[in-house]
């Protein structure tokens, strides 16, 4: 099964595509994560997406397509996913067309995310407020059409993500139907 997690930073993507994962049996894969790995190179494109995360920007569509799709190339994804944090623009929609069954949008208030974010700790370069603010306002202009190209596809699940965990997976598990 090959399914897209979307949703603000915040709204629970990575506790719940972990929980998915062992019920599934089939592998958790963010591209934030993936990204991240990329920006510890020390190489111009390690140096660019180091300033691309820390700021909130969003990497180029180009970039993005070419390193997940060689990425879903792995042995480890042939029978399906859970991928989280791509497609996140209509231009990867578009061109990943195929590589979705199911999309869940857990939504989740801005107030709501900031508010969880703002109470745990991280470790990570890239968490400033500045940066998840930003990342919260390119969710509603890039992403949102996203929602509206699945939805018009008939693969949109959606999910009141301000649910206690346990709520929320198995409202996720319902709209799968596992
Ligand atoms: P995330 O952990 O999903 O919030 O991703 C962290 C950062 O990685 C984002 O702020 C973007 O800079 C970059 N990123 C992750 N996925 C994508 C994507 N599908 N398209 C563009 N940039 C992405």
């Amino acid at each position: 099964m090959k399914i897209v997690l979307i949703g603000i930073q915040g709204a629970g993507k990575s506790t719940q595509g972990q929980l998915l994962e062992e019920k599934l049996g089939v592998p958790y894969l963010s591209s934030g994560h993936i990204f991240r790995n990329m920006a510890k190179e020390k190489t111009p494109t390690g140096r660019m997406l180091k300033e691309t995360l820390n700021s909130g920007s969003l990497v180029s569509d180009d970039l993005t397509i070419e390193v997940i799709l060689e990425y879903l190339k792995k042995p480890e994804y042939a029978n399906g996913y859970i991928l989280d944090g791509f497609p996140r623009t209509e231009v990867q929609a578009e061109t990943f067309n195929g590589g979705v069954d199911k999309v869940i949008f857990l939504d989740v208030s801005d107030r709501e995310a900031l508010w969880r974010i703002s109470g745990r700790v991280s470790d990570r370069e890239d968490e400033t407020l500045q940066a998840i603010r930003k990342r919260i306002e390119l969710f509603h202009e890039w992403t949102m059409p996203v929602l509206n190209y699945y939805q018009g596809k008939d693969k949109l699940i959606k999910i009141d993500g301000e649910q206690t965990v346990e709520q929320v997976f198995a409202d996720i598990c319902k709209g799968l139907e596992v």
